[in-house]
C-alpha cells in the first residue's frame, strides 16, 4: 500500500496533511507558509501566515493587517511533528525555500529562485532533500543570463548617454525585487534616483524592515521635470504607455526582464532598450540547483514545465509537471499589466505626476 506523500498538490495549493498547513496557497486556508511576497505566492485571506522576517513589512503593506509569524533562515517551526524551516531562495529580499521534514523524509519547495547573487537578496542556498518542488519560469536553453555586472554596465552607460543627449531615463522593472536590484546597482555618480509611487511604497516597506537601500526620491506633483531629467526614474511595468510616463518626454525607456533574452520582446513592449535581467534562475541555474538537492523526484510548478520535465527525465532525473497557479511577476502573458496586481494596489491609486512636471520647462 502506497503511503500518502508528505506534500500534496491540491486545488488550494501545496498541502501538508500531517502538519495541516499549506505552502503558498491561492485560496483562503487556516495555516499558510509563504515563500515570498509576490502576489502569485502571497494571497490575502489566510488565518495565519508564516514567512521570513524580511518579508514582513512588504506583506503587511500588500495584504493589510494579517496574522503573521516571521522566522530567520534556518530556524525551525514544528507543526504536529512536522518541522518547517526556511532557506534563502535568492529571488527577492526575504524570499525563502521551504524545507519540510517528517520522520526523516525531506521535501523542499523552492518558491521562485535564482542562483546568481544579486547583492541584495540573501544568496540562494541548495538544500538536500528527497523531493524538490521547483519553479522553471525560464526552463528553456535559450535563457542564459550573463553576470549582472555586465548588464548594469550597459544600464549605467545608457543612462549616462541619455543625460548627454538631454533625454530623461526611465527604467522599468517590477516593484519588489527588480526595482531594488536596479537601485542598488546604479552608478549614483551619474545622478539622482527617482521612483514611481508603487516602487517607493515597496522601498519604504523594506526600509521599515531594516533593509538599507540607496537614497531615492518619490515622483510627486512637485517634482521638476528639468531635475528629473538629470537623474533616472525607476518605474513599474504598469506605468508603460501611460500619461504618467509620457510626462517625462523626451525620454529613453529601458525594460529589465528575463524575457528580453528573446527576439521581439523589446519591440512588443515598445521599449527603446531591453536589458536581460531576471530574478529567476536561467536554464543552467535551474539544472545546477536541482542537481545540488540530490533529490529523487522533481515536481515542476510553473514556467516551461512540459519541455523542462521532458529534458530532466532524458538526463536521468525523475521529474513531473504539477498544476499550480504560480507565475505572474514575470509571466510573459501578464506583462506589463501583471505588475498592477503584483503591486498590491492599482495603478490608478498611485500618486499622479502633477501638472508641474508637464508645465515647467
Ligand atoms: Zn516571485
Ligand atoms: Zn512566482
Amino acid at each position: 500500500m502506497a503511503k500518502k506523500p508528505l506534500l500534496e498538490f491540491t486545488d488550494r495549493g501545496i498541502y501538508c496533511a500531517q502538519g495541516k498547513f499549506y505552502i503558498d496557497p491561492w485560496k483562503p486556508v487556516d495555516d499558510a507558509v509563504i515563500t515570498h511576497a509576490h502576489a502569485d505566492h502571497a494571497y490575502w485571506g489566510h488565518k495565519h501566515y508564516l514567512a521570513h522576517h524580511l518579508s514582513r513589512e512588504v506583506l503587511l503593506y500588500r495584504l493589510g493587517e494579517i496574522n503573521l509569524q516571521t522566522v530567520e533562515y534556518g530556524e525551525t517551526v514544528l507543526k504536529n511533528g512536522v518541522s518547517i524551516s526556511l532557506y534563502p531562495a535568492g529571488h527577492v529580499i526575504g524570499s525563502a525555500q521551504i524545507r519540510v521534514e517528517y520522520k526523516g523524509e525531506v521535501w523542499v519547495v523552492s518558491g521562485d529562485y535564482k542562483v546568481e547573487n544579486d547583492g541584495i537578496s540573501t544568496p540562494f542556498e541548495p538544500v538536500k532533500c528527497h523531493h524538490f518542488i521547483s519553479e522553471c519560469t525560464f526552463g528553456m536553453p535559450v535563457y542564459q543570463w550573463k553576470p549582472q555586472v555586465q548588464t548594469f554596465n550597459e544600464i549605467n552607460n545608457w543612462w549616462h548617454n541619455n543625460i548627454e543627449n538631454g533625454l530623461a531615463t526611465v527604467i522599468v522593472g517590477y516593484s519588489l525585487g527588480k526595482a531594488q536590484r536596479i537601485l542598488q546597482n546604479l552608478d549614483l555618480f551619474n545622478g539622482k534616483v527617482y521612483t514611481h509611487g508603487v516602487i517607493e511604497n515597496t522601498n519604504e516597506a523594506l526600509r521599515r524592515n531594516g533593509v538599507l537601500l540607496n537614497p531615492t526620491e518619490r515622483i510627486t506633483q512637485e517634482s521638476l521635470k528639468e531635475e528629473v531629467r538629470k537623474g533616472i526614474i525607476i518605474a513599474p511595468p504598469s506605468s508603460v504607455g501611460t500619461a504618467w510616463m509620457r510626462k517625462f518626454q523626451p525620454y529613453s525607456f529601458g525594460y529589465c526582464s528575463g524575457w528580453m533574452a528573446i527576439r521581439g520582446a523589446k519591440r512588443r513592449r515598445a521599449a527603446d532598450r531591453g536589458f536581460v535581467l531576471s530574478d529567476h534562475a536561467d536554464w543552467d541555474g535551474l539544472i545546477s540547483a536541482i542537481d545540488a538537492t540530490g533529490c529523487e523526484c522533481v515536481y515542476l510548478t510553473h514556467g516551461y514545465t512540459a519541455t523542462f520535465s521532458r529534458y530532466l527525465n532524458e538526463i536521468g532525473f525523475n521529474a513531473r509537471e504539477v498544476h499550480t497557479l504560480y507565475g505572474g511577476e514575470e509571466d510573459p502573458s501578464n506583462l506589463p499589466e501583471g505588475e498592477a496586481s503584483n503591486a498590491g494596489e492599482s495603478e490608478k491609486k498611485v500618486l499622479p505626476l502633477g501638472e508641474n512636471l508637464g508645465g515647467v520647462s
